[in-house]
């Protein structure tokens, strides 16, 4: 099933690729991803760290894989990463260290809006300071281990390859609508939806905050793709309120002024459905969009395909998301990935209609990806129309994501599929 992709092989991070030659249409030549800082070296493990749970169960819950349960990154040596500090965090640093703070807004200024990550080359910035930058913070990002360009050029997948050698995939996709770009929040996920690719690997590890933020800053990069705007969306690997903490750093990040400048409605977080971080994330006073994976209309059919539901039934989950759009003023997205068989009947249709009236959202169906080895099959397009129709007039509103990148198995729920093995 695979095309002829655009391919970039795992030179890309070492050098200039000439856009003639990898076949990109992207709109910025790749630019080298060369670090001007090298990343530290592989880290031994620490003792007494636990083991990367290959094929853990959806328990413990999922409250408690938040940062403290799940299998922590490995520990980097060296200075903090640039990409991982708030811009406040950062300009403590400078002050610790001898340096006003005002310096830490120039040095962003270079490295987030101007993309330059040498100090020697921050004009601006006291010699003392372009001395000893390195030694601060490092502004090494993770090594870009493949890109895959889809046919139609409208999508490019980046696998990234972290420092302990995991390997994450985020997705730059450009349409009508303008340019997304996916992120993925965990290395595998605990989740373990049933029909997903990336749920098929276990949960690896929480991502750090610079992990994110490396993804946003190396798909910039490559593609150029950032006028007039662009979208981040958390429907990358892994779920991202299971790693709380370090996914809302890294958009606080992204999103402040002296970071990439992301505004908070341009963003997006995917949910299976964890009700106390949906709870939790509408107190942090930003207006962040979420999606909820609702994928069933019955507990009973949807504990067959999200082992969740038996935490957070339906009812729980739509409750949190009725408030969270009350005390954001925005609406939720509702995702429901159609399943042949599965949950795209006429009745499946008018309960969704249902429910989705009882919350201020949108519909987002997604006609299902399908995973090598994984038995579940996309219905044909003539059932996801006829369920869209029937669904559309008695529901908010309704899109189909017929999504792209499915040639590069960049699209929903593929990744970690192909190109992510070890
Ligand atoms: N953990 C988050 C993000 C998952 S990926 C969440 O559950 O929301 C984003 C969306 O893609 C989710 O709705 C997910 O259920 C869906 N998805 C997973 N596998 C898919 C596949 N193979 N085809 C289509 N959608 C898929």
């Amino acid at each position: 099933m695979e095309g002829p992709a655009a391919f970039v092989s795992p030179s890309l991070g070492r050098r200039a690729v000439d856009r003639r030659e990898s076949g990109l249409l992207l709109s910025h030549a790749m630019q080298p991803i060369a670090d001007p800082s090298p990343e530290p070296q592989p880290p031994v493990s620490e003792p007494g760290e636990p083991a990367a749970p290959r094929g853990a169960p959806a328990d413990p819950p999922a409250e408690a894989r938040d940062a403290s349960a799940a299998p922590r990154p490995r520990r980097r040596t060296g200075p903090p990463s640039l990409f991982g500090l708030t811009p406040d965090e950062f300009g403590s640093r400078l002050v610790e260290h001898g340096h006003p703070r005002y310096r830490g807004h120039q040095v962003l200024d270079w490295v987030y809006r101007k993309r330059v990550r040498d100090p020697e080359r921050m004009t601006n910035v006291s010699r003392k300071l372009r001395e000893s930058l390195a030694g601060l913070v490092s502004l090494a990002l993770p090594e870009v281990a493949e890109v895959r360009v889809s046919r139609a050029q409208d999508a490019a997948k980046f696998v990234l390859r972290l420092h302990d050698g995991e390997r994450i995939e985020s997705v730059a996709m450009r349409s009508r609508r303008g340019v997304t770009l996916c992120l993925s929040s965990q290395a595998g996920c605990g989740m373990r939806c049933a029909f997903c690719a990336t749920g098929a690997m276990g949960l690896r590890r929480n991502l750090r905050p610079e992990e994110i933020v490396a993804q946003v800053a190396h798909m910039l990069e490559a593609t150029g793709w950032e006028d007039p705007g662009y979208n981040l969306v958390f429907m990358g690997m892994g779920e991202p309120l299971a790693n709380y903490a370090q996914v809302v750093k890294a958009i606080r990040i992204l999103n402040h002024q002296d970071g990439l400048a992301v505004g908070a409605r341009r963003i997006t977080v995917s949910t299976v459905g964890l009700v106390p971080q949906i709870r939790r994330l509408s107190r942090e006073g930003m207006q962040l969009g979420l999606a909820i994976s609702l994928h069933a209309t019955t507990d009973e059919k949807r504990r067959q395909i999200v082992p969740l539901n038996e935490r957070y039934g339906i009812e729980d989950i739509l409750a949190a998301a009725r408030d969270y759009a009350a005390k954001l003023g925005r609406r939720v997205t509702i995702e429901y990935v159609l399943l042949a068989g599965e949950n795209d009947t006429h009745d499946d249709a008018n309960r969704l209609a249902a429910l989705a009236r009882s919350v201020p959202c949108k519909v987002n169906l997604i006609p299902y990806n399908p995973v090598p080895h994984l038995p579940w099959k996309r219905p044909t397009e003539p059932t996801v129309q006829r369920f869209a129709d029937w669904l559309a007039p008695r529901s908010p509103a309704v899109t189909v994501r017929w999504s792209q990148g499915t040639d590069i198995w960049a699209a929903c729920g593929q990744l970690g599929s192909r190109a992510s093995g070890r």
